[in-house]
């Protein structure tokens, strides 16, 4: 069946069965799938979309974080149908390359805080994620420091899903019954300011998170660490922003102990938390290495990629051939659309106006003054909204609250999702408007409040 505006019910219907009877979803609940049907969106504009009922939504959390310049956006469609009209694809493997490719990498390169980079191209985060992993290996092997393997990540991490990246990857669920994971993994606790597991407050804070990494550094050996990934203000693990001074302090960890530094900015990047980068919130601080994925082309196409500092990349050289590549890296299509993409997030200015429009919207959840919300935190349009019981204590609410806040606010039109820990997202497309987001705080207060009494 082609994909059309409006459906009969029957079609609604049919298309309900054969989702059930035929479509594997992705980190999705089987059992609320076979019970309840999909959820199906047919239809996107700006900061909403529509459901094959023609129902309306607030797409608060921008797809998975990644619709930045907002949904349908006629100048990418134009940009996607001149590319396909030109060249379809194209492969970059064995010296070839086409003409977005380059022009997106030469892009790329100027605007990533990474010295004299260069940029690999992949198809999503975990695509990134794993691309680094061998990249700083490969590194450290042609330095003859093979023993330099050990990849040291986070707790609350979260670095994608294939072999390689969930190894990063510090969330429950995600491995268990997937053993056994790959060899040369550790981690460290990650900097929870809200509830520090260290037990400090702002004045005792002696940056504790930050020296974990020299401890563990020290634990395993500096001749047998290879880098330090981090997601400069972490997305899926609650929204979590480390203190000033942590990512200066790993920085500096990091070169002392000749380990590379890897921020992951698969969702930090281009322009949502406020800045063009997560990690510019630390002024200076310059990682060897940083994935990216989502913004780059706000999901129009898929599209991920890597860039690598100057001396890392002399380093490889000395090799004749990286030997790992992906059929699509820098597929032209995703490369035009990339490229458009980043036109218009800078043409906007749309990092001032996350900026803007995070910090309203912390102020206006905050003034709901619900004895529900223990936390409003966040960077741009990064925001997490935690649930507790009690304020004073921070002790925990009931885990059904988030899911059943979810819920109430899909039925009354806004999108939002449950972040690990009794957290909600809210990480709209980065064009949204002030009177957006009153309705979107409007909608979160009535959803709390249809939630607390469906649960008394
Ligand atoms: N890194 C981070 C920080 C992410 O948030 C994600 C996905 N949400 C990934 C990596 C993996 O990206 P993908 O789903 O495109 O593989």
């Amino acid at each position: 069946m082609k994909t059309k505006k409006k459906f009969s019910p029957a079609e609604i219907q049919a298309l309900k069965k054969a989702d059930q009877d035929h479509y594997f979803h992705p980190t999705s609940s089987i059992w609320v799938l076979q019970e309840k049907g999909a959820k199906i969106i047919a239809k996107g504009k700006g900061c909403k979309v529509w459901d094959v009922e023609g129902k309306e939504y607030y797409d608060a959390t921008a797809a998975l974080w990644y619709s930045s310049v907002g949904h349908c956006r006629p100048e990418l469609t134009q940009t996607a149908v001149d590319q396909l009209e030109q060249l379809e694809s194209y492969h970059s493997f064995n010296e070839f390359a086409n003409v977005p490719a380059i022009q997106l990498a030469e892009k790329v390169s100027k605007m990533v805080p990474v010295k004299d980079a260069r940029i690999f191209f992949t198809n999503s985060g975990s695509e990134s994620n794993d691309t680094i992993f061998k990249m700083v290996r490969f590194y450290w092997f042609l330095k003859n420091k093979d023993s330099k393997d050990y990849i040291i990540t986070r707790n609350r991490a979260y670095h994608g899903v294939s072999c390689g990246a969930v190894c990063a990857t510090r969330l429950p669920g995600f491995h268990e019954g997937f053993e056994p994971r790959l060899p040369g993994f550790a981690h460290i606790e990650l900097p929870y300011c809200y509830q520090c597991p260290w037990g400090k407050k702002v004045e005792s804070c002696n940056l504790e998170c930050a020296l974990a990494l020299e401890e563990k550094i020290t634990e395993l050996g500096k001749d047998k660490v290879a880098a330090f990934i981090a997601e400069p203000i972490v997305g899926t693990g609650g929204i979590i922003i480390p203190p000033p001074g942590y990512f200066e302090k790993i920085r500096q960890i990091c070169t002392d102990n000749e380990v590379l530094f890897i921020a992951d900015e698969v969702i930090n990047a281009f322009g949502r938390t406020g800045k063009m980068f997560g990690i510019e919130h630390w002024e200076g601080v310059v990682p060897d290495l940083m994935t990216m994925a989502k913004g780059i082309t706000s999901g129009y196409v898929q599209l991920g990629a890597v860039a690598l500092s100057g001396e890392i990349f002399d380093t490889l050289k000395q090799r004749e051939k990286f030997l790992h590549g992906f059929t699509y890296s820098g597929h032209p299509l995703a490369c035009a659309v990339g490229l458009r993409n980043l036109e218009i997030i800078e043409d906007e200015d749309l990092p001032g106006n996350s900026e803007k429009m995070g910090r309203l919207l912390k102020e206006k959840i905050l003034a709901l003054n619900l004895d529900v919300i223990g936390d409003v935190r966040g960077k741009g349009l990064m925001v997490g909204v935690e649930l507790v019981k009690n304020k004073e204590t921070k002790e925990k609410h009931d885990p059904l609250l988030a899911p059943s806040v979810v819920d109430a606010a899909y039925e009354m039109g806004l999108i939002t999702r449950p972040l690990i820990g009794d957290i909600l997202q809210f990480s709209p497309p980065m064009v949204i408007t002030e009177s957006q987001i009153d309705d979107i705080v409007k909608l979160l207060e009535a959803a709390i409040a249809k939630a607390l009494k469906d649960r008394e």
